[in-house]
């Protein structure tokens, strides 16, 4: 299996004004690109070049001697994840099951959106800000770097990128702001929807 990079679900400019053209240019055709390039260069002609992503992240977490591989591949992966996570005119309230299962386990679409947020807010440094799920129940969480909950035995089911490349050139230094507007006007709860 080539791992090669995966196409957008939508076009570079059609988050915007939320997420502009402009940085999805640099943070999909520059950084998600180099992670892939990177990946393919270091399993070349090791035991892992013929894996899926998803086995290489599995089979290199917590080995201190694979961790380029791990940070590559799982970055490639957690991109990948973000993409889908947002969609034109999407955020606001979920529908679906989804809605049911954040009022059961969160008591309330407005204590995820405080929980998520904060996740998001509270990252030092670079990370991820995720919606998980832990034992068929609904979790936020956060990773540091390129750790993903996929490599710890969660089910991803939405991510927000938070490393400064995903919101520097549109928000600066207003993380806060970028994690605003993701939760109002970019989630797509159809992908999360589609996971459950
Ligand atoms: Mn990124």
């Amino acid at each position: 299996m080539t791992i090669t990079l995966p196409e957008l679900p939508y076009g570079k400019g059609d988050l915007a004004p939320h997420i502009t053209e402009k940085t999805i240019d640099f943070h999909y055709g520059k950084h998600h690109k180099t992670y892939v390039t990177n990946l393919v260069k270091l399993i070349e002609g090791t035991e892992l070049e013929n894996e899926a992503l998803e086995n290489i992240i599995k089979k290199t977490v917590g080995d201190k001697a694979k961790a380029g591989i791990f940070n590559n591949a799982a970055q490639v992966w957690n991109h990948t994840f973000y993409w889908h996570s947002m969609k034109p005119n999407g955020g606001g309230s979920p529908t679906g099951q989804i809605a049911e299962k954040i009022k059961a386990d969160f008591g309330s679409y407005e204590k995820f959106v405080e929980e998520f947020k904060n996740a998001g807010l509270t990252q030092f440094g670079s990370g991820w800000a995720w919606l998980v799920l832990k034992d068929n129940k609904l979790q936020v969480t956060k990773t540091a770097n390129a750790d993903t909950p996929l490599a710890h035995g969660l089910k991803p089911l939405l991510t927000a990128d938070v490393w400064e490349h995903a919101y520097y050139l549109d928000y600066q230094n207003k993380r806060a702001d970028y994690l605003d507007v993701f939760i109002k006007n970019l989630i797509n709860w159809d992908f999360a929807n589609s996971l459950l």
